[in-house]
């Protein structure tokens, strides 16, 4: 059955899992996923991780004439979604509704990843990326639910951080079956440094983290619990409740101890600017 979504056909929602569900996060190369890694163990030992965190997210909601106008209370019950998901994380998202901002600018709102109306938007509209989530929402490009820029890719490249999300993603949006706010969830979990719960595939260390099992490739749609799919080795499951992977949003509700121990290390490593501003 032909799937529709953010005005783009595919043959079914299968094709549309294998375009990547809409996220167009980078695939980190092998080169960047190993210097992280090494990062990351050679300062273990010199880092505590922290207790809680708060992190203020700062929305920016690029509008075109009517489209795009999110509501409060769909700020509200998204941020209330990250705070559930990220709770294991001990990390608290707030936001303040006189910092919310709305833009009317066509060629932003119809932005596509890694363009130059993406570098022009965030240059124009972000707030300090080493001390706030930036948090943008519009059209995007045929066929995207939204993209995120990694915590490693901060220091490098300052001016493009932060979380773009399809408006109609929101909770309450018509992106259905992906408009109860798990893409931001999803996008915010590459923000804070993973990967897909599939990365990799079944050659070497997947997503790196080591209580996800590795699988072959995306999950997709509502899989059946309890039933192993594609995963790598016999007896495992595929993480198909995962925030990382690419089901539907209310199939979308787990994240590992590991990924929660990731998400503070890069974090300790890559945004150390949030703990500045934040209780520790
Ligand atoms: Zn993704």
């Amino acid at each position: 059955m032909a799937f529709f979504i953010n005005n783009k056909e595919f043959l079914n929602q299968e094709e549309f899992s294998k375009f990547g569900r809409g996220c167009a996060t980078k695939i980190p190369t092998p080169i960047e996923i190993m210097r992280v890694d090494e990062q990351i163990n050679a300062n273990k030992s010199r880092r505590q991780l922290f207790s809680k965190l708060t992190i203020e997210v700062r929305f920016h909601h690029i509008t075109f004439g009517a489209r795009g106008l999110i509501t409060k209370t769909q700020r509200r019950q998204q941020i209330e979604l990250l705070n559930k998901a990220y709770a294991g994380a001990n990390l608290t998202f707030v936001y303040s509704e006189s910092q919310v901002k709305f833009i009317d600018n066509e060629n932003w709102y119809n932005m596509g990843h890694g363009s130059a109306n993406e570098r022009q938007a965030k240059i124009a509209l972000g707030a300090d990326p080493h001390k706030y989530l930036n948090f943008y929402t519009g059209g995007l490009v045929s066929g995207l639910l939204g993209w995120a820029r990694f915590p490693f890719d901060l220091a490098g490249d300052p001016d493009i951080d932060g979380v773009v999300m399809l408006d109609e993603s929101l909770p309450g949006g018509s992106a259905a079956p992906y408009n109860l706010g798990m893409t931001a969830v999803h996008e915010v979990g590459h923000w804070l440094g993973l990967y897909h719960t599939f990365q990799g595939g079944c050659d070497g260390i997947g997503d790196h983290v080591l209580d996800t099992p590795a699988h072959s490739g995306a999950n997709y749609g509502k899989p059946e619990t309890n039933k192993p799919h594609n995963v790598c080795k016999i007896g495992d499951y595929a993480p198909i409740h995962n925030y990382m992977n690419y089901v539907d949003d209310d199939w979308m509700h787990e994240l590992t101890l590991s990924q929660e121990t990731r998400i503070k290390e890069q974090i300790m490593m890559y945004r150390t600017g949030l703990l500045n501003t934040a209780s520790v």
